[in-house]
């Protein structure tokens, strides 16, 4: 399998090579150069598998020639091994044609641990491999940050350093990054905001020089690895509720458009997705564009689903440049001009092609703590509110006629509700709890490392600290 720049101007990669370097060189992002395709008796006799199994073989398309079945057979394994529920990806059916996919019985609590488990064991065994060393480095405004930091603790070819705008991560968020006691996790509460964390992550990138010295690699939804294994449980779940023979509709709470560009990629594998409805919570870039074919920054407000507080979704570039028929030129220059003025449209063809597969709307705060108020009181369920964004907007489109009647709608729960009590308990006046083998977080000893919103003093650090470094001649 090999993978192209979406901006059409870096070299052409294998998997090994697109995993290590993330960000391509052009600014762009990778993507497989070409989809490969399950046909409908492949995707029959997937019905029945475990949920590693499912993953190799569809994982295995992709990694083809780089890492061997059994290997990647084994790394899986151990992924979902670790996970804390035996479905790992279990189904609940709130009404007649509405389910639940949990997604946060991992060891961060949120989503991001399926891929993100996955991503630090791959760096292992490819770096191991060559005799390399990485540094990975990334911005985050909550879960990103903990699921990197607990896939990289104690690996012996990375060394992790995330940034992270000091007092503005939740409690639970910040103990889960910084209660590792771990040689190669840096924890770095940065004065600044979550936009700033970004900015200081971006300038590290584009220091080419820096860049090439410290090996520097990231981890966030750019990387094509963070996808790849999210193909999964959409498969999974498909499959729990009919597929092939039966099409489904997914509902996906999105902020970076990574999750719900899985799903795109699982419907373009073959599997018979309806609908993909794309939920967002007041920063509605994404659902404005859906209902207009105008993508318009404006500012971030916070709300009470941080993890889906962006400004610009870093995974809509992969979409766009599918619908410009792949043509990488297009689509770097509508993103070079969209970051001069701030706003571009599509044409009415190609919104056209977006809107009959995608379906969009926006959930404020009010609308988020009613929903997890509500499917409580139906069904004694506790969602966290990115898991409540994404069910409101289910029912949403349901009043609205906007999903066939008889696909079944799958919502995704994103976090574990112990993620976000504030939250939850403003709806529903009660606390959850962390899962037994957490309930200590809050009491944990801290590692973290407080520096100023500066280049010199960030990329100091990092220089000092990390152990991968170019060989100089
Ligand atoms: C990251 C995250 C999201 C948004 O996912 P994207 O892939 O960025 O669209 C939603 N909910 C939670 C809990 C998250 O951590």
């Amino acid at each position: 399998m090999r993978y192209v720049s979406t901006r059409g101007a870096a070299p052409e990669l294998g998997f090994d090579e697109a995993l290590l370097t993330g960000l391509a060189r052009d600014g762009g992002l990778y993507v497989p150069k070409s989809w490969p395709r399950f046909s409908a008796s492949e995707i029959r006799s997937m019905r029945g598998l475990g949920y590693a199994e499912l993953a190799t073989r569809i994982m295995a398309r992709f990694i083809g020639g780089s890492i061997s079945e059994d290997r990647l057979r084994r790394l899986v394994h151990d992924t979902y091994s670790s996970f804390d529920h035996p479905a790992v990806a279990p189904l609940k059916q709130l009404d007649g044609g509405l389910w639940l996919m949990e997604l946060f019985h991992g060891p961060t609590l949120a989503f991001k641990d399926f891929a993100m488990q996955i991503l630090g064991r791959l760096f292992d065994d490819v770096l191991q491999r060559r005799g390399e060393r990485l540094t990975i480095v990334g911005a985050t405004s909550g879960d990103t940050g903990s699921a990197a930091i607990e896939a990289c603790r104690g690996r012996d070819a990375v060394d992790v350093f995330i940034l992270f705008p000091k007092g503005r991560v939740s409690p639970v968020q910040q103990r889960q990054m910084t209660t590792v006691d771990a040689p190669n996790v840096h924890a770095i509460a940065m004065e600044g905001t979550f936009d700033d964390c970004q900015d200081m992550v971006k300038a590290l990138f584009n220091d080419l020089a820096f860049r090439d010295r410290y090996r520097l690699s990231a981890v966030n939804s750019i990387n094509w690895a963070r996808l790849l294994p999210q193909i999964v449980y959409y498969f999974w779940a498909a499959l729990a509720l009919g597929a092939p023979d039966r099409k489904v509709a997914f509902t996906v709470p999105s902020g970076n458009f990574g999750n719900v560009f899985s799903a795109y990629a699982a419907r373009a594998l073959g599997l018979p997705i309806e609908k993909l409805v794309v939920a967002t919570n007041a920063n509605d870039i994404l659902s404005r564009f859906f209902n207009s074919g105008t993508m318009e920054i404006r500012g971030v407000k916070p709300s009470l689903s941080p993890s889906m507080d962006i400004q610009v979704s870093s995974n809509f570039e992969r979409l766009l440049f599918d619908l410009y028929d792949q043509d990488g030129a297009v689509t770097g220059r509508t993103l070079d001009s969209f970051r001069q003025t701030g706003s571009f449209s599509v044409s009415q063809a190609m919104f056209g092609r977006a809107r009959a597969l995608f379906q969009a709307t926006g959930v404020d705060d009010m609308a988020t703590l009613d929903r997890i108020r509500a499917i409580y009181a139906a069904t004694g369920e506790v969602l966290d509110p990115h898991s409540a964004v994404g069910i409101e907007a289910a029912f949403r489109m349901r009043a609205a006629g906007s999903l066939d009647a008889e696909a079944p709608v799958i919502s995704i729960a994103t976090a574990h509700p112990a993620k976000f009590p504030d939250a939850v308990a403003d709806a529903i006046g009660t606390r959850p709890a962390l899962p037994p083998r957490m309930a200590d977080l809050m009491d944990r000893e801290e590692h973290v490392t407080v520096l100023a919103n500066d280049y010199e003093i960030v990329s100091g650090y990092i220089a000092r600290h990390t152990n991968a470094r170019e060989e100089v001649a």
